[in-house]
């Protein structure tokens, strides 16, 4: 029973590590079943928090749907508005955010998670 949950989460994590589209859980219970056809989605979402647990996946939650994404270190996304892309935006390619005023607020910063919204560059060249 171990080792069958251990194989159900590794191919479901595979399957995540394997795009950067930041899937849903529906997406990613069709891609498994191709490799695992009795599969339920039940255990899929049950293994998704399980990696998330693990700190191997992170859970984007856009106020509709949980998107998920095998990329852990911090980086910032995008979300395009229009066709529900998700990209992910390293923090080289934008202005640094200065918590300075937060420390010494006494806060410690540990993550920071930024999602920019508006309109991709492949809608904006109409080619959706
Ligand atoms: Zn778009
Ligand atoms: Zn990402």
């Amino acid at each position: 029973m171990q080792r069958r949950n251990t194989y159900q989460r590794t191919v479901i994590y595979e399957i995540l590590r394997g795009t950067d589209s930041h899937p849903t859980a529906d997406w990613i219970y069709e891609k498994v079943k191709q490799v695992i056809p009795n599969i339920s989605l039940g255990t899929v979402y049950r293994n998704l928090r399980v990696l998330k647990e693990e700190g191997l996946i992170i859970e984007l939650n856009d106020g509709k749907q949980s998107r998920f994404d095998a990329r852990t270190d911090n980086h910032y996304h995008f979300k395009c508005t229009n066709c529900e892309r998700i990209y992910d935006i390293d923090k080289e390619n934008v202005v640094d955010v200065d918590v300075s005023a937060l420390k010494q607020s006494g806060f410690s910063v540990e993550k920071i998670d930024i999602t920019f919204s508006g309109i991709c560059n492949i809608c904006n060249v109409g080619e959706n």
